[in-house]
């Protein structure tokens, strides 16, 4: 049931955020790197240990069958948050990474050869970047990019130039962690579609600031993070068509995932098993289940529309600080809740440094998107990320920050 929405009662739900840091009150704003953790997913963690704890699938016992039962059922509501058609679809993993080289690996190897073409852009993670290079390392097939704009937008009039029938994959971010761009995925697939492609959504943070509807933006594979989200670390999700599913090799063998094993060979078990190798984390699942109740309760149109207000606010607080340099698109429509900026001649890591001394953490450096910086001509940036937690206050705390760095300098 959704509720009123006031970030200062949901910021007294996340411990972590009660405390000072150097002598003063912890302004986080390193959301885009990981988010923190509610009560409720912490409780659901402690529950499962203190009381469930057993293996799944394997056994018999009360233990075990609760274990199953709490891990099926965070299958089926991270399913559903994303609109996956049934909850088989969702394949656990340990985060968007791992998400993304199955596929890479799993479906690449068996469907991209030499003369393919992978499609990606600048503004990829690395994440989007390297388990395709490996994939084309071994395939003799080709990468090409999408470029940027000056605000960090992918320029989508080369698209059709791009695309051919030998695009096999295109893979694109929902949400630039670097940048906070927005990208028009739907109209992406849909181009991907006409060439036969398979489109891949890093989705790492998408699923943490928007509602996902995979059906909708036309994807084949939405691979996503738990701990971004307000879940654990190490839990994450690739969902995919089950049809694909089904088609796909497996990632990894082990436990869990066969049905018979013979001396030579070995048959597979059904989807979603067949990609979920050995003992699963399971904790982690059912604090991702849990992290999605949460943000579904807290209501997702709510933290929408509480992050673009405070975006507003920040992007002009930021942006009239004396001598910041700040990237990324300029319309709220097509930017989600970061702001990656330079500051005069000081260093990212200076700035980030001086910043903590006040108690407030930015995240400064290249943000796993090396081609972002290299495309503006720097080397890294300092980056503000915000939450359904952050307040107008926090804004005020990080330009009063910002100011101290001004003035060492200046
Ligand atoms: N893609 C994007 C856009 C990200 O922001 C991140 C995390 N910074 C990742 C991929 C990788 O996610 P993880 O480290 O959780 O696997």
């Amino acid at each position: 049931m959704t509720t009123a929405f006031d970030p200062v009662q949901i910021r007294r739900q996340f411990p972590t955020l009660d405390q000072e840091i150097n002598g003063k009150p912890l302004v986080y704003l390193d959301n885009a790197a990981t988010s923190q953790k509610p009560r409720a997913v912490l409780d659901a963690l402690k529950v499962y240990y203190e009381r469930d704890n057993a293996n799944v699938h394997r056994g018999i016992h009360e233990l075990s069958r609760r274990s199953t039962v709490a891990y099926e059922e965070a299958r089926k509501k991270v399913a559903d948050w994303v609109g996956a058609a049934e909850a088989a679809e969702i394949i656990w993993t340990r985060g968007t990474t791992e998400a993304i080289n199955l596929v890479a690996t799993a479906w690449g190897l068996d469907n991209v050869g030499a003369g393919d073409e992978i499609v990606l852009s600048v503004l990829e993670h690395h994440s989007n970047i390297v388990p395709w290079q490996l994939l084309a390392r071994r395939t003799g097939a080709r990468i090409r990019y999408i470029e940027l704009d000056d605000q960090g937008r992918l320029i989508l009039d080369d698209l059709p130039a791009l695309l051919s029938e030998r695009t096999k994959v295109v893979a694109i971010s929902h949400i630039s962690n670097a940048l906070g761009t927005v990208n028009p995925v739907k109209e992406i697939a849909a181009a991907a579609h006409e060439v036969g492609a398979l489109m891949v959504v890093d989705g790492a943070q998408g699923a943490v600031h928007t509602k996902v509807d995979v059906q909708d933006l036309g994807a084949d594979c939405y691979a996503f993070s738990g701990h971004k989200m307000c879940g654990p670390t190490g839990i994450g999700a690739l969902w995919a068509r089950r049809d694909l599913l089904e088609a796909m090799s497996p990632y990894q063998g082990g436990g869990e995932m066969i049905h018979f094993v013979e001396r030579d060979e070995s048959t597979w078990a059904q989807v979603p098993h067949k990609f979920e190798a050995g003992t699963p984390n399971i904790a982690g699942a059912i604090g991702m289940g849990a992290a999605v109740d949460f943000l579904a309760d807290t209501g997702m149109e709510h933290i929408q529309a509480h992050e673009r207000e405070l975006m507003e606010y920040a992007l002009a607080q930021v942006g009239s600080v004396k001598d910041i340099h700040v990237y990324g698109p300029e319309s709220l429509d097509e930017r989600s809740a970061v702001i990656s900026f330079t500051l005069a001649d000081a260093h990212p890591h200076d700035i980030s440094t001086i910043l903590d001394t006040e108690g407030v953490a930015v995240r400064a450096g290249h943000h796993c998107a090396q081609l972002v910086m290299k495309h503006f001509g720097i080397s890294a940036t300092a980056r503000a990320s915000f939450y359904l937690y952050n307040t107008k206050d926090d804004v005020d705390r990080l330009v009063e920050a910002l100011a101290l760095v001004g003035g060492i300098f200046a």
